[in-house]
């Protein structure tokens, strides 16, 4: 819903109607403007053919009902994917898609598979939350927190991705704390430079995944531009700026960086106090060669870590079943042949 649209729709009528319109939209989240008891007849029917409400989208829900993943067919025909977890404490958190597809790459990816098809802008960012949001309301409940960490990176859509945090954090709009949302880059070092002097207090999460440059080179195309040592030296002037903790995101991959060496060498990188660890298992997605790792090597390598005393949690694994978890949005009817 273009929200300048609607502005454009109300300027005939009185100042309020716009909060009105507002609270319709982002308080009790409603699905058409018919739903607007208090406006006429005219006003809905008007807003319901200049700003329609409706968003296109196919739901699937995993068999634990800890997560609910919806593709959104965008006006353009293209689809994204948005996954809903529902956390045992009463969190629900939106991981939202910046891009459709992602131009990075990364070896174990499956979005990286479909290559960038194009940016989304923020309104079709801030639908994904909407969706959910509307959803959620049904058993008076509320979209907590939100995470770009669904399709593309978001440092290489800065703009529609701010602009999208900033409706999310509005007291307007959804009035989602600042401190609820995560951004998750693959390590575009410009991106956390100018999100450290944005003042903006979302949470940085880094895409780590190896603890040396030629694992993560192979891992991840990205780390040839982008070094582990620059990246860690713009976290630590990140941290110096903004005194925030910063999130590690490891995937844990079988026979490729859960070796008792790798542990090791992670846990010298992770030694500083604002660094914290996020233990992935992998998710394994049709046609990948990479496998997750097995339980009893998971264990060696937290002991390790554990003995450095690094910082770290074991992410618990959402709607693997739905192909939700990290790795796998990939809408196959997007997915691009490049030869
Ligand atoms: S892991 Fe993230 S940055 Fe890498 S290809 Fe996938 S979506 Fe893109």
């Amino acid at each position: 819903m273009n929200l300048e649209k609607l502005e454009e729709a109300l300027k005939d009528q009185p100042k309020f109607r716009l909060k009105e319109a507002r609270d319709f939209l982002y308080i009790k989240f409603i699905e058409n403007w018919n739903e607007a008891t208090s406006f006429s007849k005219d006003l809905r029917e008007k807003l319901n053919k200049e700003c329609p409400l409706e968003i296109k989208a196919e739901l699937l829900i995993s068999k634990s009902k800890d997560s609910v993943k919806t593709k959104i067919t965008l006006k353009d025909g293209l689809e994204i994917e948005t996954v809903l977890m529902r956390h045992i404490d009463g969190r629900n958190t939106v991981c939202v898609s910046c891009q459709v597809g992602c131009p990075m790459n990364c070896a174990f990816c499956a979005t990286g598979k479909m290559g960038l098809l194009r940016n989304l802008d923020y309104l079709e960012i801030i639908e994904q939350v909407l969706f959910f949001a509307r959803l959620l309301v049904k058993e008076k409940q509320r979209v907590t927190n939100v995470t770009f960490m669904g399709m593309g990176e978001p440092f290489l859509n800065y703009d529609n991705v701010f602009k999208a945090i900033e409706i999310l954090n509005n007291k307007d709009y959804f009035n989602i704390s600042i401190r609820s949302i995560s951004v998750s880059t693959c390590g575009v070092i410009e991106g956390i430079e100018k999100l450290a002097d944005s003042g903006l207090q979302v949470n940085l999460a880094i895409s780590l995944h190896a603890p040396n440059d030629k694992l993560r080179g192979e891992l991840m195309p990205i780390n040839k531009k982008y070094s582990l040592e620059k990246v860690l030296s713009t976290v630590d002037k990140y941290i110096g700026k903004t005194k925030r903790k910063v999130m590690f995101e490891y995937i844990l991959i079988k026979d490729v960086n859960d070796s008792i060496d790798c542990a090791k060498e992670l846990a010298g990188l992770m030694k500083k106090k604002l660094y914290f660890l996020n233990l992935i298992v992998f998710n394994p997605v049709a046609g990948s060669k990479f496998q997750p790792s097995e339980k009893k090597q998971i264990e060696e390598f937290k002991k390790i870590l554990k003995k450095e005393k690094i910082n770290f949690v074991q992410r618990y694994k959402f709607g693997q079943d739905i192909k939700a978890a990290c790795g796998q949005f990939v809408t196959e009817s997007n997915i691009v042949i490049h030869r």
